[in-house]
């Protein structure tokens, strides 16, 4: 297989919480804790777990929007955490972000033709007088008339202005992409809409996605491989199809189980989650899932399992009763 675009080791992000005052311990969040993985190009790797887990800690942090407490971040061999600023700015470029929520991620001052057109300022990028053309060709790649360059985000539906933000994201033509919650926010009427739109740029671009998502139907439908983390930490890892069909870890059977199932006949044999996310500031020893595990034995709150391989396809999970279950 080809060299991926970015590879992600060791990567790591703790915020500080609380203490530090009268000689109290100091407490951290440790919203990311030690994940690994591989981009590659023209893939998409979801990434799946319950809110609070660290998922959009962990895009910030690879995209180097926030700088991280321990671990690597390389794009095309650089690692992002070495860079300097001016090196930052031109990487910049190739790893763009699409955000959630289209309504705060868009500049309310700026036209539509303003925000597609600030990076290629920003990055003067083509020759200015073709900066109009350049837009109204981004625009109408994401499916909008160019002739609403000169109207303002709130005249626009959330489905709308989400087209607006990827065509700011494509302008400055990025080799990678963290799409977080792309399409959360908007009606399941338009989500699929959105989701072509995303599957089309990678394959006529070559783009490496990451999509982050807690609907496991977005991240079924896009991905080639799925990361499944759980407070901070990878927990299972594979190509989609064996981790939907043949989930290793039992976090990822949970969550898989918890997807409601539209067919009556399929009953469910397992019992769904219990209780609540425990706090990433004092997470449970060992395997952070064993207080909610029903194969939880004595060891599970001793060791902190590692992701083992789990076949040869390229699966992993970190279970230590894996094989067992
Ligand atoms: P997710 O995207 O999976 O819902 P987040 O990455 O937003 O999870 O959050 C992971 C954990 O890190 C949560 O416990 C959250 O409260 C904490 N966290 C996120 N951002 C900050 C921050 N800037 N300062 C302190 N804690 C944070
Ligand atoms: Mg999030």
């Amino acid at each position: 297989m080809s060299t991926p675009v970015v590879e992600v080791r060791g990567l790591r992000k703790h915020y500080p919480v609380g203490g530090g005052l009268f000689g109290r311990r100091r407490q951290s969040v440790k919203a990311v804790d030690g994940v690994s993985f591989d981009l590659p190009a023209g893939r998409t790797l979801g990434l799946v777990g319950e809110s609070g887990c660290g998922k959009s800690t962990l895009g910030r942090t690879m995209m180097r929007l926030e700088d991280p407490t321990a671990g690597a971040v390389r794009f095309e061999g650089r690692d992002l955490a070495q860079a300097r600023p001016k090196e930052l700015f031109a990487l910049r470029r190739d790893m763009q972000m699409i955000f959630q929520d289209p309504y705060s991620s868009l500049n309310p001052r700026l036209s539509v033709g303003e925000t597609v057109r600030e990076p290629l300022d920003v990055h003067s990028l083509g020759p200015r007088a073709e900066r109009r053309e350049q837009v109204d060709g981004l625009l109408e790649a994401v499916g909008l008339d160019p002739a609403v360059q000169d109207r303002y985000p709130h005249e626009f539906s959330g489905g709308q202005r989400q087209r607006i933000g990827i065509a700011r994201c494509l302008a400055l033509g990025p080799k990678v992409i963290v799409a977080d919650e792309p399409v959360s926010a908007l009606d399941v009427s338009v989500q699929g809409q959105v989701l072509n739109l995303l599957v089309r740029f990678q394959q006529e671009r070559g783009l490496a996605y990451l999509l982050i998502s807690h609907d496991l139907s977005v991240v079924e439908y896009l991905s080639d491989r799925v990361a499944v983390m759980y407070l901070g930490r990878l927990v299972e890892v594979g190509p989609r199809d064996e981790v939907f069909s043949r989930p290793a870890h039992p976090y990822t059977r949970a969550l898989l189980e918890a997807v409601p199932v539209a067919d009556p006949r399929r009953r469910r044999d397992r019992e769904p989650l219990l209780g609540e996310t425990p706090s990433a500031v004092n997470p449970p020893p060992g395997c952070a899932f064993h207080p909610r595990c029903p194969f939880a034995v004595g060891a599970c709150r001793e060791q902190v399992p590692e992701l083992e391989a789990v076949g040869d396809g390229g699966h992993t999970a970190a279970c230590i009763r894996k094989d067992e279950i």
